[in-house]
């Protein structure tokens, strides 16, 4: 049985980037030397290191929350994913954040992220003519997979080796890893930049 294509794309750290965003909010708040690498895990690393774990966790809640708008798009993503709808691709994305962040001033992390998404043009009927009911937040990374699983995608497409490992055999499974890293030899297809990916689906 011929299914038709239905790729679905996770979020965080795979459509929006939020390395610089990580650096110039801790930067901002003197958590960080400014000769720190400007990336989500070197901001991580640190504050762990100096066992300022809280403060990773607020920064987290500013970043996905309130200053959201200020995180771009990865470079490529829209190309391709206008090249793969004209080529007959359905899409949808499913992504998992909590509500709410853990710690710090209270954001609704769901809304911000569907408003990043129309602020970007994913919803304009010029851009990439996505429908707001093609978009799934979800609570949990088991509700997650089981939305992916429901949905009947045919691909995925996520920065996080653990969310690919845990979906059915017969999705076909993407890694997104801009920065490369040790996820090669595994059951998906490695990602380094969004440009490649019609290529890579072909
Ligand atoms: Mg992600």
């Amino acid at each position: 049985m011929n299914r038709a294509p239905l790729i679905g794309l996770d979020f965080d750290n795979t459509l929006i980037s939020y390395d610089q965003l990580f650096f110039a909010c801790a930067l901002e708040c003197g958590l960080i030397p400014a000769s720190l690498s400007a990336d989500k895990i070197a901001v991580r690393d640190h504050l762990r290191e100096s066992g300022r774990e809280d403060m990773w966790t607020r920064l987290q809640g500013e970043v996905y929350g309130a200053r959201i708008m200020e995180a771009p798009v990865f470079a490529g993503v829209y190309e391709a994913l206008s090249a793969l709808q004209r080529d007959g691709f359905a899409m949808c994305l499913v992504s998992h954040k909590t509500r709410a962040p853990y710690l710090g001033k209270d954001h609704n992390l769901h809304l911000a992220a569907r408003n990043w998404l129309e602020e970007h043009g994913f919803f304009d009927e010029q851009g990439l003519g996505w429908s707001p009911d093609q978009v799934f937040f979800e609570s949990t990374k088991a509700e997650k997979v089981a939305r992916i699983t429901t949905l009947g995608c045919t691909h995925f497409v996520d920065d996080l080796p653990e969310v690919l490992e845990t979906l059915p055999d017969m999705i076909t499974k993407v890694l997104f890893s801009p920065t490369g890293g040790s996820d090669a030899g595994s059951d998906w297809l490695v990602l380094r930049e969004w440009a490649q990916l019609p290529e890579l689906l072909r």
